[in-house]
């Protein structure tokens, strides 16, 4: 019995889809480009056993044969939790944006309480109650990562299994995702940074909390809309877009009515966590619960960056008020 076979969907000539298992969401899409000489995998799952299983399984059932290189386009968990095992002791070579590549290497070194403590800082200064979750998964189980790796430069072209693409390097979702554009194919290999219904997340780490990641995605969506209008986008989650146009409009016009419902509705000086009901439903608010306070300091660094909303601390905490 195919172990792998169930999975894989070919959603454009040599380019299969391989939907891997992924907790709290319906899969990862890992994609295996080229059919049997010099293939290429771009992205590659979560860590740990199962997905592990269903690699060793596309090997055995010759979906990969000749694996060329690996490519991930940023570094959430979901994306680069199998290179270890796919580089295999850096003799298939690793492509990556050099900070999202910094970014796991730092995350994987991160030591628990030292992730606990930061996570707590950030929460207590967003007004949230300290002990919440974590800004990011734990990523010790991917340490050490990979040494061997080729940095990817935005603009910079590429060719993988046969296919030229333009790489396209855009933050927001993460500090410097990868998009793979193929203007011969008409296709964008878009990893998170297009995602079906309201788009990818937009958060901040608590790391980094003082980033503008709104501001950099709204930047790269103004980028991705310069391309011509009839791609089909292969995504890191779901199934692929073909209104992609209009699914950039969607996703921006969603963040800036969440923008603007902040900075009209605010009363009087109010921290992050007293702004969530301005700027979610009571149901997105309750189903994205864990992850709302990195949410709301990516809208609030947004606003207070452009004079539309105006910080100031007490007892540690940030208030918001309305400026001037
Ligand atoms: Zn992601």
């Amino acid at each position: 019995m195919s172990l792998v076979r169930g999975m894989v969907q070919e959603w454009a000539e040599d380019i299969k889809c391989l939907r891997l298992p992924m907790p709290a969401y319906d899969a990862v899409n890992a994609w295996i480009l080229g059919a049997a000489k010099g293939q290429v995998v771009v992205d590659t799952g979560m860590p740990g056993p199962e997905t592990a299983a269903l690699w060793d399984a596309a090997r055995f059932e010759g979906l990969l044969q000749d694996l060329d290189s690996v490519l991930c386009t940023h570094a959430h968990i979901d994306h680069v939790g199998q290179v270890g095992a796919l580089v295999a002791g850096g003799r298939v070579p690793l492509f990556m944006s050099r900070p999202e590549y910094a970014d796991v290497v730092h995350l994987s070194g991160m030591d628990a309480p030292t992730r606990r403590r930061r996570t707590d800082d950030f929460l207590l200064e967003g007004g949230f109650s300290a002990g919440g979750a974590l800004s990011t998964a734990d990523y010790s189980i991917l340490a050490p990562f990979p040494g061997t790796v080729r940095f990817l430069e935005d603009g910079e072209k590429i060719t993988l299994a046969g296919i030229e693409f333009e790489v396209l390097v855009g933050g927001g979702h993460s500090r410097a995702a990868i998009c793979l554009f193929s203007r011969a194919r008409k296709l964008l290999l878009s990893g998170d940074q297009i995602l079906a219904g309201s788009g990818p997340q937009i958060s901040v780490l608590a790391e980094r909390a003082e980033d503008d990641t709104l501001g950099a995605y709204l930047a790269f969506l103004d980028r991705l809309d310069a391309l011509p209008d009839d791609l089909i986008v292969l995504p890191g989650h779901s199934r692929p877009i073909h209104d992609f146009k209009a699914q950039i409009r969607r996703i921006r016009e969603g963040h800036h009515a969440r923008l603007a419902r902040l900075s009209q509705g605010i009363a009087g000086a109010m921290s992050a966590a007293q702004m969530v009901s301005l700027a979610f439903s009571e149901t997105t608010a309750r189903r994205m619960h864990a992850r709302l306070p990195y949410l709301m300091r990516a809208l609030t660094n947004f606003l207070v960056a452009r004079g539309r909303l105006y910080a100031s601390r007490e007892d540690g905490t940030l208030v918001f008020s309305r400026p001037g």
